[in-house]
């Protein structure tokens, strides 16, 4: 449906440019705000138990207190700050009871949102919710009943109440007419790492008659993949093009890790609070990478709020992106790059990302 506009749209670290004048404004400032871009995981416990899941290892079943979540709601809304909000795993973000009112709330002001979900759980309220996002990205990992189920360790009904879900979002889309753009996403390892899997997801994007199709690696630290042969990355963009269906597969191939010799030594995202992450816990990370590891807690939303956070962690944030020299993987890199090139100018580019509001 969206095929020629996710096509032609640039990859994702350009679009800082679509918010440089905003993020030179936050960078000139000595003490910045709110980010322009937050990410929430509002839930820790999940409804699946993937064998390739990372989260498990820090997973305590904890949700964000529904008090506190309509509160860090309030918080966003009334900063006008806030330009779009993801909400995401680890964990299962649809479990929490109070993502339809967050998400309702978020989208009548205006604030772009995106959802991460592994969709085996999608109630007709939820569903209308749905329909105010920008984006919503299915994680089904599995593009069959057996494989999903082994993949996922659900039960054997579970890959076909998510296929009636997409379904169902496909056709309430339709009826209304919206701008949602729906897509799955696979993590990929070493026993699928070939050709009739990774296209198998394409085609079953054109099945369900969805947008996009977001491959990703296990990061489970240690593994190690080696790069896709070429003709495999070739005949997947045939495909795609043929199916009319988007996917990542080039900027999958670059990986995130960060090059050996880098273009910057200080992180303009981390020190400027441009971008941040809030768990299940109410502690606020500078980035995903710290969130993933439990590292640099900058605070805790329970204790005093979110903006009494920020100001306070002003200090470690600049350590943290003084030493960001050290971080060994990082997709926002690229961002980096560019930020620091813009050297307080704007630069023009005609950037069609619909989803520009998402750094
Ligand atoms: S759906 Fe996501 S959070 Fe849940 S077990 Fe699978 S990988 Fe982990
Ligand atoms: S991983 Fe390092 S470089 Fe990347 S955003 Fe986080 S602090 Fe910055």
């Amino acid at each position: 449906m969206y095929y020629e506009i996710l096509k032609n749209k640039m990859s994702h670290r350009y679009r800082v440019l679509n918010n440089i004048s905003e993020i030179i404004k936050i960078t000139t400032n000595e003490i910045n705000a709110y980010p322009l871009t937050l990410e929430i995981r509002p839930a820790n416990s999940c409804n699946a138990n993937c064998e390739f899941c990372i989260c498990k290892l820090n997973n305590k079943n904890e949700m964000l207190d529904s008090r506190i979540f309509a509160k860090l709601i309030d918080e966003i809304i009334e900063s006008g700050q806030i330009i779009a909000i993801v909400f995401s795993g680890g964990g299962e973000p649809s479990l929490h009871p109070y993502l339809t009112d967050a998400i309702i709330r978020l989208t009548e002001v205006g604030v772009e949102v995106g959802v991460i979900t592994n969709g085996i759980y999608m109630s007709e309220e939820l569903l209308k919710a749905y329909m105010k996002c920008s984006w919503i990205r299915i994680s089904i990992n599995s593009f069959n009943k057996e494989d999903y189920q082994k993949r996922t360790r659900t039960t054997n009904n579970t890959y076909n109440t998510v296929y009636q879900d997409i379904s169902g979002l496909v056709s309430l889309r339709k009826k209304c007419n919206n701008n949602l753009v729906i897509g799955i996403s696979a993590v990929i390892e070493e026993q699928n790492w070939q050709y009739r899997f990774l296209s198998q997801y394409i085609l079953l994007a054109a099945e369900l008659g969805i947008d996009m199709v977001t491959y990703k690696r296990n990061r489970t630290p240690g593994l190690f993949y080696r790069p896709l042969d070429n003709w495999i990355i070739d005949a997947l963009i045939k495909l795609q093009e043929e199916c009319k269906i988007y996917s990542n597969i080039t900027s999958f191939i670059d990986g995130e890790e960060i090059k050996a010799k880098r273009e910057y030594c200080n992180c303009n995202l981390v020190e400027n609070n441009i971008i941040s992450f809030i768990d299940a816990r109410g502690d606020i990370y500078p980035c995903l990478y710290f969130a993933e590891n439990q590292r640099n807690v900058l605070g805790n939303i329970n204790d005093s709020g979110y903006r009494n956070c920020i100001y306070k962690s002003y200090g470690e944030r600049k350590n943290i992106a003084k030493y960001c020299i050290h971080c060994k993987m990082c997709k926002n890199y690229n961002m980096n790059v560019l930020i620091n090139k813009c050297n307080n100018s704007v630069i023009n580019i005609d950037n069609c990302d619909p989803h520009w509001k998402f750094l």
